[in-house]
């Protein structure tokens, strides 16, 4: 064992005696570097990454563009807070995040700094414009690790535990999965039955919703349904909410994933791969809507942070430079491309689910009675990463693994990709 490989030991077991253990760690790696699709640990082995901080990097790690603009801003100052002073990094974000969400229409933004904090704004600034208390979610969705971020989530493990009581007024109605038979048709009849059994539409503030689900196992809404919770919503004065902090900056082939659907959402919450990996969020909305809390009611110490808004102008300005949507759309034809021809290989791979470069493969005992194969994926997890790629899994039952590599990766690094997964997918196999 050599000195670094020694260390590097040393920092798992002190993080296991000091870092409390409801932190979960996907992977025992300590990482000393990374640049682009690639991570460095401390041991010095290399790592494709497919991981990306949790879709935060859709520009890559250390992007030299994101680097420079945030050296050339600590350079000049790291914090006023916003409520203190303005400064242009903000404003310019705003603007250009209001022209991308609804152009023309003049949407206003606010800054934050963790999604959690984006997903709770967005509801207050709801309930402030409607006066109304109710919001509902969908079962699957993700919304942070907050009182009402961990409330509006509709998965229990691990995120709800024992953590009750929960924020009032939270309804959750299934959302569509075609794989287990739930029809944008049958989502809709449920949630209609919400309005008759659980919650008047004209109490309802908000209905919250991921074009995508994310951690829910990247089930993408059929834009139907979209389309048809617009209407609703209309018809009743509710606010729809579209969550994108997963689904934003091009990771579906599109800016956000609600254009997908040919929608316009009233409210839209961001952060992840806004910022190429510094804490930043935000909402972006109807400036009627957004001008609803009076001022002060709105911000916090850190949020907007001139760091992480300079990040994310960056991020943006690539965005433009590189044309990452259609890059996007072409990593999302190669993976679909690599992943179907091991399926014919793997019967456990029960679906493929692509939308741009948002990919992942729900994995199964059989086809037949699609049991979740949550066993199998953690092996192929453990065996990716010592093929040299980092993954995660997602799904409620924690039985799919996503792809959320860079949008900067070449098709170089998508075949390799491709290539650990085929080779973990037969060790983990063997040894199952
Ligand atoms: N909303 C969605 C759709 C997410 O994917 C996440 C994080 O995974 C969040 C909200 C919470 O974001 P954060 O972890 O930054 O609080």
């Amino acid at each position: 064992m050599n000195a670094r490989q020694e260390s590097s030991d040393d920092l798992v077991a002190m993080r296991e005696a000091s870092v409390a253990r409801g932190v979960v760690t996907a992977h025992p790696v300590i990482a000393a570097r990374a640049a682009g699709a690639y991570l460095w640990d401390a041991a010095g082995r290399k790592y494709l990454d497919f991981v990306g901080g949790i879709g935060v990097l859709n520009v890559g790690h250390n992007h030299p563009t994101v680097v420079a603009a945030v050296q050339q801003q600590l350079a000049a100052f790291s914090h006023v807070c916003f409520q203190v002073a303005s400064y242009e990094p903000y404003i310019r974000l705003a603007a250009r995040l209001g022209e991308l969400v609804a152009p023309g229409q003049g949407y206003k933004s606010v800054f934050l700094t963790t999604g959690a904090e984006a997903v709770e704004n967005a509801v207050k600034i709801a309930r402030g414009y409607t006066n109304r208390p109710g919001v509902i979610a969908f079962r699957g969705g993700f919304h942070g690790r907050t009182l009402l971020g961990m409330t509006l989530t509709g998965m229990c493990a691990p995120y709800k535990q024992n953590f009750g009581p929960f924020a009032p007024d939270v309804y959750h109605t299934p959302y569509p999965d075609e794989y287990r038979d739930i029809t944008t048709d049958d989502a809709l009849a449920a949630l209609r039955q919400v309005f008759t059994t659980q919650i008047a539409p004209e109490r309802v503030a908000a209905i919250i919703v991921e074009p995508v689900q994310g951690d829910g196992g990247f089930l993408a809404a059929p834009p139907a349904f979209m389309r048809a919770l617009r209407t609703l919503t209309q018809q009743h004065g509710i606010v729809l909410i579209a969550d994108e902090i997963q689904t934003g900056f091009g990771r579906t082939g599109t800016m956000f994933g609600f254009q997908h659907s040919d929608i316009q959402p009233d409210l839209v919450t961001v952060a992840k791969s806004l910022a190429g990996g510094l804490p930043l969020s935000g909402v972006v909305g109807r400036a009627d809507i957004m001008d609803a809390p009076q001022p002060g009611g709105l911000g916090g110490t850190y949020g907007g942070n001139p760091l992480a808004c300079a990040a994310a102008n960056a991020v943006l300005d690539i965005f433009e430079s590189d044309n990452l949507l259609e890059r996007s759309r072409a990593i999302g034809a190669q993976l679909r491309e690599g992943l179907e021809s091991l399926c014919e290989l793997h019967p456990e791979m029960g679906e493929i689910r692509q939308i741009g470069a948002m990919c992942a493969v729900e994995f199964v005992t059989d086809r037949h009675s699609k049991a979740p194969n949550t066993s199998l994926v953690q092996s192929v997890l453990d065996a990716a990463r010592h093929e040299g790629l980092l993954m995660i899994k997602c799904g409620v039952e924690r039985n799919v693994v996503r792809f959320l590599g860079p949008l900067t990766a070449t098709d170089q690094d998508v075949w390799d990709a491709l290539q650990m997964f085929a080779r973990a997918l037969d060790v983990a196999k063997r040894s199952h």
